[in-house]
């Protein structure tokens, strides 16, 4: 089964839930049983967080970052199946839990990961943290600018959608939100991005906020691995205009959305609304 990977709005839902949750709380004990989730290395990374305070969670990209105190760090990835959970240690056992950090007052944040792709990372300052966080592209959310969005896209003949999702241009789009966008656009994926018009990079450009934020409004996509801290669902997958409707009718037109690959990845599009 093809994954799909947790884009913006769901590391940022889960970066607002624990702020929420998790500020405030010590790092009492850690526990693991997958070694190479933990960078630098399990024992450098137990020794960096315990006794330490989360005095601040950030989202860059799609990582999650934790400021601890004394000043330290670290980031967490969720990559393909990720989950983090919120919980006491009486609530639900849940599944694939790898890492668990226990807070002072015993409540709990587990890190779920079917696949084991993501990770945890300590970095001991600020020079170490800018040094991960360097290389990820503007956020879509707060550097993007129209006039910004459609240099990126005269500068280059690589295919629109290709390059939404390149995270070292733009950070946070994958490949739900970029079908969104673009069906939204009216734009055809595979477009040489230096064609588009100033007027319908503009137009992209509104259509990645819209979708962002609306999936923030829904909770972001629980279609497949994506889960809330508390283990619900989010709901932004049954709004899905495009994304994994291929035969389905057009919402705009009535016309047929069709599907193939594009940058190695599932694309949905109405051949009627977003022409080549
Ligand atoms: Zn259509």
């Amino acid at each position: 089964m093809v994954v799909a990977m947790p884009e913006l709005p769901e590391v940022e839902i889960v970066k607002r839930e624990l702020e929420a949750k998790i500020v405030g709380k010590e790092i009492n004990v850690v526990r693991f049983d997958t070694p190479k989730m933990m960078r630098p290395s399990p024992s450098g990374f137990v020794a960096g967080v315990t006794g330490k305070e989360i005095k601040a969670v950030r989202r860059r990209a799609k990582l999650l970052v934790f400021e601890l105190s004394p000043l330290s760090y670290f980031v967490c990835h969720l990559k393909l199946t990720g989950r983090l959970f919120f919980r006491k240690p009486t609530e639900v056992q849940d599944n694939y839990v790898h890492i668990v950090f226990q807070f002072q007052d015993k409540t709990e944040l587990r890190f779920s990961d079917s696949r084991k792709f993501g990770f945890c990372h300590y970095l001991k300052n600020e020079e170490e943290l800018l040094e991960i966080l360097a290389g990820f592209g503007l956020e879509p959310l707060d550097d993007l600018t129209p006039d910004a969005f459609y240099r990126i896209l005269s500068g280059t003949r690589r295919k629109t959608k290709v390059v939404l999702m390149d995270q070292k241009i733009i950070s946070g789009i994958g490949n739900i939100y970029a079908n969104e966008a673009l069906w939204l656009a009216n734009i055809n994926p595979v477009r040489p991005a230096n064609e588009l018009s100033k007027e319908e990079a503009g137009r992209l450009f509104l259509a990645i906020e819209n979708v962002i934020k609306e999936a923030l409004r829904h909770g972001g996509s629980s279609d497949q691995w994506y889960r809330h801290t508390d283990g619900s669902k989010g709901h932004y997958q049954e709004r899905f205009k495009v994304y994994g409707r291929v035969g389905e009718s057009c919402l705009k037109c009535g016309g047929e959305i069709e599907r193939d690959k594009v940058g190695g990845r599932g694309t949905f599009w109405c051949p009627k609304c977003q022409k080549q």
